[in-house]
C-alpha cells in the first residue's frame, strides 16, 4: 500500500516547543495499534518524522510478489523510492488512516514529516489521509475499496482508504 503525498516547497508554519514528545502509541478504535498525542498540539507542529528503510518501488514489489516483504507501512517518497516503515520505522508507522484527518505528511529534503493540520487535543488519535494507490506493478495490493475498508467513523468516511479518483 502506498500513500499520497503532499509535495511542497515552503515549510508549514511551526511554532514547534524545544519539548517534541508528542506522542504515545497504543490500541486504536480505528484498528489494530495507533498514536495518540500525549498533549496538546498546535497547529503546524511537525510532530514526527517518518522513518524506515529506503527502498525502490521496483525491488518492494519484487519483495512483496516473493512474500519477503508484508507490504504494509510503505510510504511513497518520490522518484521510485519508499520508506518501507516496518524496517527501523519510527512509531508514525502506526498513525492510522482518517477520512477527516488531524494530520498530513510532507516531504522536506527527502524526509517524510508528520504535521498538525489542524490543533490536536490531548488523548486525540492522530491520524492522515492514506489517499491509497496501487502503483503499477503491486498486484497483490490491486485496489478494490473493499478491500481497503476504513472504520475511522468520522462523519463523512468515504468507507475506504484508497484515494478517491
Ligand atoms: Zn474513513
Amino acid at each position: 500500500m502506498m500513500s499520497t503525498l503532499i509535495h511542497s516547497d515552503t515549510q508549514p508554519q511551526s511554532d514547534t516547543p524545544p519539548d517534541r514528545d508528542f506522542i504515545r502509541v497504543g490500541p486504536s478504535r480505528i484498528e489494530g495499534t495507533g498514536v495518540f498525542a500525549k498533549r496538546q498540539i498546535a497547529r503546524g507542529t511537525r510532530i514526527v518524522e517518518y522513518t524506515g528503510a529506503r527502498r525502490s518501488v521496483e525491488s518492494l514489489v519484487t519483495d512483496i510478489a516473493n512474500g519477503k516483504s508484508p507490504g504494509v507501512y510503505l510510504m511513497h517518497l518520490h522518484d521510485g523510492m519508499a520508506i518501507d516503515g516496518s524496517v527501523g520505522g519510527s512509531d508514525a508507522r502506526f498513525i492510522n488512516h482518517g477520512c477527516n484527518p488531524n494530520c498530513e505528511v510532507y516531504v522536506f529534503s527527502d524526509r517524510l514529516y508528520v504535521y498538525a493540520m489542524r490543533e490536536i487535543t490531548e488523548g486525540e488519535e492522530l491520524t492522515f489521509d492514506y489517499g491509497l494507490r496501487t502503483p503499477r506493478g503491486i498486484a497483490a495490493q490491486e485496489g478494490r475499496a473493499e478491500d481497503h475498508p476504513c472504520n475511522c467513523g468520522s462523519a463523512d468516511c468515504r468507507g475506504t482508504m484508497l484515494k478517491q479518483s
